[in-house]
């Protein structure tokens, strides 16, 4: 299994003022492969978006290495925002969906950015929706949709480019139980079909699709929990005991 982003003994330290910094992240190692489902919970405080915001490359570590595809730190200088728009595709909890562009233009606007023009763009757009169940929106404006069928168009408009890692922070933030499930699946069958995952959440039940489990506190790796062989219910469990042991 190949390697896609690879994180080495990495540490984030924030300046407040000229005395006062806080460490947000604190050595960490994390290596993130093809097709890998990884999921990260923690406190709130405990570095989870720092984490992220470090392994998609838009944030710099102040310690330690990031590399992409084996690469080496002086080959990915050069083209960093190239590896982003072809490998990653980002869902955040503001989802920034632009209210005066329809859900078509929405999803589509990753590609005319950056090519400015592609002949096959109503095509990819028409198949993405399909899979994600948003079809009948294309011509909708994103405020005439609801809080579902946003967080799904900004799952297409993350999708777009076939990116090799969907990297979502809370994505399923104030939805009601049947739409998370229904993303669920949607992450779920996108996962079967090899674009790994990295998301991070505070449901345990979100959790359980994951292959894995990375537990932060205070900007520390300080548990891990992998699905291997257990059911998703035995997961579901094991994950929901690690979380009650630390929020102690
Ligand atoms: P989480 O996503 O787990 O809530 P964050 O990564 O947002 O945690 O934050 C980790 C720590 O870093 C927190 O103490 C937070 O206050 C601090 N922090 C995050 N971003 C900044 C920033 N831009 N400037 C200063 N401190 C920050």
């Amino acid at each position: 299994m190949s390697t896609i982003i690879k994180a080495v003994k990495i540490s984030k330290r924030y300046k407040i003022d000229e005395k006062t910094f806080v460490q947000a992240l604190d050595n960490i190692d994390i290596e993130i492969n093809e097709g890998e489902f990884i999921c990260i919970m923690g406190a709130s405080g405990s570095g989870k978006s720092t984490l992220i915001q470090i392994l998609s490359t838009i944030d710099k570590p102040s310690k330690g290495t990031v590399s992409v595809e084996e690469r080496s730190k002086m080959e990915m200088q050069y083209d960093l925002s190239q590896f982003r728009y072809q490998n990653l595709g980002f869902v955040f909890q503001d989802l920034n969906l632009l209210d005066e562009y329809t859900v078509f233009e929405n999803i589509a606007l990753p590609v005319l950015i950056m090519q400015g023009k592609d002949k096959n763009i109503e095509n990819r757009v028409k198949v993405l929706a399909k899979k994600i169940g948003i079809e009948s929106l294309l011509e909708k404006y994103p405020n005439e949709c609801s809080g579902g069928q946003q967080q799904r168009i900004a799952i297409a408009r993350a999708l777009i480019n076939q990116p090799k890692i969907l990297i979502a922070d809370e994505p399923t933030g104030n939805l009601d139980s049947t739409t998370v499930k229904a993303i669920m699946k949607v992450f779920k069958s996108l996962n079967d079909e090899g674009t790994a995952i990295l998301m991070v959440t505070h449901d345990c039940y979100l959790a359980s699709y994951s292959d894995r489990m990375l537990y932060l506190k205070s900007g520390r790796i300080i548990d891990e929990i992998k699905k291997q062989s257990m059911s998703q219910e035995e997961y579901f469990d094991q994950i929901i005991a690690l979380n009650s042991k630390h929020s102690i």
